[in-house]
């Protein structure tokens, strides 16, 4: 098929190679010719692999067809990239579209889901927060759910049914966690063994880890006595104890990376290999034997019986003796004070002794693939268990965190509205005492779905803005959230846009971007979707910037309909809740105390009147002329002074001992200037340039 085909059917959301890249930078494009993607020839591929009559057998439907011609392609790549190695794979599995969130890369970043803006690993994510998990299983599913949130009432309602049964039970939350604290990667490993790349020890790790899952099942069988939640989990548990048993039986305690290192097969299992080790051991033996008995027959005291890896077993006699040396000695090999001869018994002995270990080593293999097939031919089993526990191990994890972060079952519901009570950012709260957090509350309902957040830089906006996403995310992936109370009506998609200024972490600041961005999502937002936007508009001039952020608002606001937090510097837009019907304004408050501010970092009705980036900019250190010359610079920009061309004058700076700032070149530039929608540093920018400038005249 190609894109042309697909075009037309549902859900189908084109990516150039160019947004791909937007995207993520490193993303690496592999064309594949269109006639890869046939439909017969996946159907062929899929039934050869899965050696299955029809795939219709995967559950799949006559629209589904677009996924089995990618499930074909993918595999025919795969089977190039890794020929022979995909015996391990899963049957296909058709995710439906409908079923999670599609998060897009933008906001996967902006809201630091499991990779941080700064640092890039998971340090200061939501997944360094949640992640208590105690098995590697647990850790992936914790990543995979954070990643895909559901849209589904009933499903999330199930998935925090389980957290909810969990953290009521903390002493059977713990049992489980204890029992399966230190099981290895069950499905890694058992892929592993049926791809054929293991090693005796990561068999033996799979029994060691499958010999813990009797316990983890009583515990969970203990916890859905009293929790209905857990029954399904707890009657699905394949306790295993049959591979368990086979696999601790047959291999060692702990058994060599490779066969013929050290014993492998534990004795006492297979008769041949039992006797085979008596007879290379009795062997070795035998040798000592030798070398007794031909010293008493040759009167030799120092005769000795060696072994070289060339010669094989030999008999040394030293020059001094060479006269004792009996007849069918045969010489073999002369040092410079000594021969080495053989013996036709000697022959004899090596023979067996060398064979036992060779064919030791043949039967430890046969053992070792008997096994290793049998498991592979459990690999479903396998597989369904590593998911149970993985399963059990999030929900275990989530209960663990709600507890001891203080968050609350969310109420999740069909309908629009999203209100949080005294919520917080989950990982910023943690990076300060927790009183010193200041919880906020938010609504956003169809009549109150448009919220213009103003306030003054450092106030606090981005992490409202954030925490809202992560709240509605968390609650959605099934987990508690940060807040005293939380009435989540199901979203969709979620959005989360910053603004260039804000971004130029990745070196992705250019407008160009962000706009590309911003269309993305007016284009395929929906009613059910939430926006977070900040600072959009920021990227170019201000009036183009304001017109924009005006625009997309309206745009979001009456067409798309969708719940929208904009978090802006421009003022212009508190003007917007005048407009529109459903648009409503709030504000970080600051107090101010003399010329100093204090952050609140409260949610308050109503738009902010200042930017107070001259305090900030105090704050941050800016020699206090500056500051000073900044609030009279302020103050007659205020006024209206400098804005409209060719009206008014320039101000006069108030002491005469300083030069007048304003020539005609920096008039030009200061007209280009709304300090409202600059930042702090950009202000002292072009500050510590004019002053330069004065110097100069
Ligand atoms: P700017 O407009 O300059 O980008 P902002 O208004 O977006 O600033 P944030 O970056 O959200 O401000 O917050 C600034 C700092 O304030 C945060 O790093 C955090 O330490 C602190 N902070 C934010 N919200 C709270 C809160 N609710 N309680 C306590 N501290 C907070």
């Amino acid at each position: 098929i190609t894109l042309a085909d697909l075009a037309g059917s549902p859900g189908y959301a084109p990516v150039s190679e160019a947004q791909a890249k937007a995207g993520n930078p490193e993303t690496l494009i592999t064309e594949r010719a269109d006639w890869e993607f046939d439909g017969a020839m996946a159907r062929e591929t899929l039934q050869r692999h899965f050696e299955i009559a029809s795939v219709e057998g995967f559950g799949l439907v006559e629209e589904d067809e677009p996924a089995l011609c990618a499930a074909g392609a993918l595999l025919r790549y795969l089977n190039e990239l890794q020929p022979g190695a995909l015996k391990h794979l899963s049957r296909p599995r058709l995710e439906q579209m409908g079923k999670t969130i599609a998060l897009d890369e933008m906001t996967r970043r902006n809201l630091e889901l499991v990779e941080s803006l700064r640092t890039g690993d998971s340090s200061g994510t939501l997944l360094s927060v949640l992640d208590r998990t105690v098995t590697p299983m647990g850790a992936r599913l914790l990543r995979q759910w954070i990643l895909a949130p559901l849209r589904n009432r009933v499903d999330i309602e199930s998935r925090l049914d389980s957290v909810a049964a969990f953290a009521a039970d903390s002493l059977a939350r713990g049992a489980v966690r204890s029992a399966l604290d230190g099981v290895r990667d069950i499905e890694r490993l058992s892929a592993k063994i049926s791809a054929g790349r293991s090693s005796p020890r990561d068999v033996r790790a799979l029994g060691d880890s499958l010999s813990r899952i009797p316990e983890f099942a009583e515990q969970l069988e203990s916890l859905s006595r009293h929790h209905g939640a857990i029954k399904p989990l707890s009657e699905s548990c394949d306790r295993c104890e049959d591979l368990a048993a086979e696999i601790t039986r047959t291999i060692v305690n702990s058994p060599p990376i490779t066969i013929g290192e050290a014993a492998t097969i534990a004795a006492g299992l297979d008769a041949e290999l039992d006797e085979l080790r008596q007879l290379r051991d009795g062997g070795k033996d035998g040798i000592a034997r030798i070398q007794m008995e031909e010293r008493a027959r040759t009167g030799i005291s120092s005769l000795k019986v060696g072994y070289n890896r060339v010669f094989g077993y030999f008999i040394e006699v030293t020059n001094s003796n060479s006269h004792l040396v009996p007849s069918d000695y045969q010489r073999r090999q002369t040092l410079t004070g000594a021969e080495r001869y053989v013996t036709p018994a000697l022959k004899d002995y090596e023979e067996k002794i060398l064979s036992a270990a060779e064919r030791i080593e043949e039967r430890e293999r046969a053992i070792m693939e008997k096994l290793r097939s049998h498991i592979a031919g459990q690999i479903e089993r396998l597989q369904l268990l590593a998911r149970l526990i993985a399963e059990a191990d999030v929900f275990a994890t989530l209960a663990e965190v709600a507890e001891r972060e203080a968050y609350v079952r969310p109420v999740i519901e069909e309908g629009f509205d999203l209100e949080i009570t005294a919520g917080r950012h989950p990982v910023v709260e943690r990076m300060m005492p927790r009183e010193k957090f200041i919880p906020n509350d938010l609504f956003l309902s169809p009549e109150a779905r448009l919220i213009v957040l103003t306030g003054p830089n450092m106030a606090g906006k981005s992490t409202i803005l954030r925490q809202i996403g992560l709240i509605v995310l968390m609650a959605q992936m099934g987990s508690f959230v940060p807040a005293a109370k939380a009435r989540v009506g199901v979203v969709d998609k979620v959005f989360t846009r910053v603004g260039a200024s804000d971004n130029l972490v990745r070196g992705q600041s250019t407008f160009m971007v962000e706009m590309s961005e911003t269309s993305a999502i007016l284009h395929t937002a929906s009613r059910s979707s939430l926006v977070l936007l900040d600072e959009i508009g920021r990227g170019t001039s201000t009036y183009d910037g304001v017109s924009i952020a005006w625009a997309v608002s309206e745009h979001l606001h009456n067409s798309v309909g969708c719940k929208t937090v904009f978090a802006t510097h421009y003022h212009e837009l508190t003007q917007l809740s005048d407009e529109l019907s459903s648009a409503r304004n709030f504000n970080v408050q600051v107090r101010e105390v003399g010329e100093k501010i204090l952050f609140l970092h409260r949610l308050a009705p109503g738009g902010a009147d200042r930017s107070y980036g001259i305090e900030v900019g105090r704050l941050a250190g800016l020699p206090q002329p500056v500051i000073a010359r900044a609030r009279e610079l302020l103050k007659h920009l205020e006024s209206g002074h400098l804005l409209e061309s060719g009206k008014g004058s320039p101000p006069v700076p108030d002491s005469q001992s300083q030069l007048p700032l304003f020539d005609a070149p920096a008039l030009e530039e200061l007209r280009g200037i709304d300090t409202n929608a600059i930042t702090p540093l950009q202000a002292l920018e072009i500050l510590s340039r004019l002053v330069e400038q004065s110097k100069l005249s």
